[in-house]
This record gives C-alpha cells, sequence and structure tokens, in this order.
C-alpha cells in the first residue's frame, strides 16, 4: 500500500524539499547512490570490474525543464564516458540513459533528446561499449521505442528498457526481439494506472515470466533486471530450454540491492552487471527504489528521526 503513495510522492517538489532537507537523507542515499560526481564513482567502477562484475552508468537526473538542463545531461554523460577511456574497460561499462533528462518531454521534445542522446551514444560505441535507454512512465515508452529504433539503424548495439507491468509488452517484447535487440525487462518502477498496467504483484510476476519467454527464444540478447530469486532462476531455466549459451543474456541489478546475489551469479559464470548510479539530482531515483520495499523507508524514517 506504502509503494504507491512514495510514488506520487516522487512527483512533488513540496516532497522533494522536505526529503533532500532532511538530517539523516544522506545516509540512505548512500546505499543506493554510491556518488555525486564522476570521481566519487570511478573507485567504485574499479572495485566492481575488479569483482568480476559488469556495470550500466546512470548519471541521475529526470524530469528537466529547460533545453540547457538537457544538454547539461548530455555533458555529464560525455565526461563520464571521456573518464572510462583511460580505464579501457570497453562494454564491461555501458551507459543507463533516460530520455527525459535529454529533454523528450520539453517543445520539440523527440528532436531534442535525439539530438542530445545521439552524441553520448556515438561517444560510447567509439569506447567499444553502447548505451540503454531506460524506460520511464508509460506515456514515454512509445517516443523512447522510436528513439531506439532510430539509433538501432547506425548503432544496433543500443539496448532499451521494457516494463512487465505493462500490458502493451508483450507485444513489444515479440517485435524487439525479432530484430535482435540488446532488451532489459524489468518489473516497472512507475505508477501506472489499471488501464494501461497489471496492478497485483502476481500479474506483474506472470507477465514476467511470458516476456523473459519471448526474449529468450527470439533473436536478441536479454538482459534480466530484476533481484527477485524467483525471476532469477526462471530466467536461467528458460535460457537452459532455449540453448543459450551463458554469454548470450545477462542479469542485472541495481547497485546496493542484493550484492551478495550478484557476487554469486558472477562467479557461476553469468555475465552480471550493476546498475549504478551517481549524480546530485537523485530525489526520484531514491524514492523509486524506498518504493520497492517498505522496509527501505523504514530505515530512512528511523535514521532521521535518530539524528
Ligand atoms: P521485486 O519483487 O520488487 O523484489 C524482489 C526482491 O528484491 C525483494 O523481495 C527484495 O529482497 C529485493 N528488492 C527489490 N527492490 C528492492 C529495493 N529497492 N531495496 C531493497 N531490496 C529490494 N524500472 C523502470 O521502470 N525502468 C527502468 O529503466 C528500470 N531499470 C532497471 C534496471 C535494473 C538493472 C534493475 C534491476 C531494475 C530496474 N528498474 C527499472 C526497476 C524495476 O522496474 C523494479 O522496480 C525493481 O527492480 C524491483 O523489482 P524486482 O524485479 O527486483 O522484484
Amino acid at each position: 500500500m506504502l509503494g504507491p503513495v512514495i510514488l506520487a510522492a516522487s512527483r512533488s517538489d513540496r516532497m522533494r524539499r522536505l526529503v533532500t532537507a532532511a538530517p539523516g537523507t544522506k545516509q540512505v542515499v548512500d546505499r543506493f547512490i554510491p556518488g555525486e560526481t564522476v570521481e566519487d564513482v570511478l573507485p567504485i567502477v574499479r572495485e566492481l570490474t575488479d569483482q568480476g562484475l559488469e556495470l550500466t552508468m546512470d548519471v541521475v537526473g529526470e524530469d528537466i525543464t529547460t533545453p540547457e538542463q538537457a544538454e547539461a545531461a548530455r555533458d555529464a554523460y560525455l565526461e563520464l564516458i571521456a573518464r572510462l577511456e583511460e580505464l579501457e574497460l570497453g562494454p564491461r561499462v555501458e551507459m543507463s540513459v533516460k530520455l527525459s533528462m535529454f529533454g523528450q518531454d520539453l517543445e520539440n521534445g523527440v528532436e531534442l533528446s535525439r539530438a542530445n542522446v545521439r552524441p553520448v551514444v556515438e561517444a560510447a560505441a567509439a569506447i567499444g561499449t553502447t548505451v540503454t535507454l531506460d524506460a520511464e512512465d508509460h506515456t514515454t515508452i512509445d517516443s523512447m521505442l522510436a528513439t531506439h529504433a532510430w539509433l538501432r539503424e547506425d548503432f544496433p548495439q543500443t539496448g532499451c528498457v521494457i516494463q512487465a507491468m505493462l500490458y502493451r509488452t508483450e507485444e513489444d517484447a515479440r517485435r524487439l526481439a525479432a530484430s535482435g535487440s540488446r532488451v532489459r525487462i524489468v518489473k516497472g518502477a512507475y505508477k501506472e494506472p489499471a488501464e494501461v498496467a497489471y496492478q497485483s504483484k502476481a500479474e506483474i510476476d506472470k507477465a514476467y515470466v511470458r516476456i523473459m519467454k519471448i526474449l529468450m527464444e527470439g533473436d536478441g540478447y536479454p538482459m534480466i533486471g530484476s533481484h527477485d530469486p524467483r525471476m532469477i532462476s526462471i530466467g536461467q531455466e528458460l535460457a537452459r530450454r532455449a540453448g543459450r549459451k551463458m554469454d548470450e543474456y545477462e542479469f542485472q541489478m541495481l547497485f546496493g540491492i542484493r550484492g551478495d546475489e550478484s557476487l554469486r551469479l558472477a562467479a557461476e559464470g553469468h555475465r552480471m552487471r550493476v546498475y549504478t548510479a551517481y549524480g546530485t539530482d537523485w530525489y526520484g531515483y531514491f524514492m523509486r527504489r524506498l518504493a520497492e520495499k517498505p522496509s527501505n523507508l523504514k530505515f530512512f524514517l528511523r535514521s532521521m528521526v535518530s539524528k
């Protein structure tokens, strides 16, 4: 019950001001967002890759209001990619981007976000890696998928994310699997109405399994983005039945969640990628993490009162 309330708060400016100023917030934020600058996060990139993990990097931010902010987002990714080049990790570290941060929701947003994301995709390709377009709320999925198809004309390795909670996603998965895309399947982190999305965990989990099956049986590269032990073991079984080798799909988890399990999967020989977010505009990302697990909220509230 708390999840939807927290997700509604994630879009409120008043709550944003309250939460960011609250004592104790930083301590909890650090668990999920391990730094504000590239300098903060590079040692983590080295540490995780030394442990056999791969990464996808997110410079946090979304819901921007000016084209200048969208350009600043582009530049932040370009700075990150320039620093990653020095580490020579190639495809072991890729980028995740939210098109809203590149201006998709502003006037002429599709053109604006494409103009900003393309240099990032080009820079990533130049250092031997790629970019995945995150999925945001359901109103943005058509334009994200259209931009994904547009980018793939020149950069076929560009990935995208689809959300099991949306009714439309099985159809999207079929199309993407046939076109040989890199696709991350997640359950979905946004508050969505019943007209477009399953509301119960049981229905979302069933859809997740159906979509994994479509992706595993298709021609693309499935990326299983989940911390759910059931989804992970069903994913392994579906990959085996589809005759996929261990390097023909991967698992992905968020930094700060089930770190031991990611190391275990990597030690078993699986490709395991950790979604690592950093930056100053962490509010939306942080609130979605609180919404996913009520005990995170309890921990957060406790840390506030203990200050
Ligand atoms: P759940 O059933 O929610 O959780 C299973 C178990 O995992 C829980 O019991 C708990 O032990 C653990 N767990 C899950 N979440 C948390 C948490 N926040 N804190 C602590 N423990 C937790 N969503 C989007 O809408 N768009 C995206 O682009 C997107 N990208 C993602 C990328 C990656 C790599 C991952 C892993 C998730 C992404 N998500 C994205 C979030 C996703 O939609 C889910 O909200 C989130 O992964 C929780 O679902 P779950 O599959 O882990 O299963």
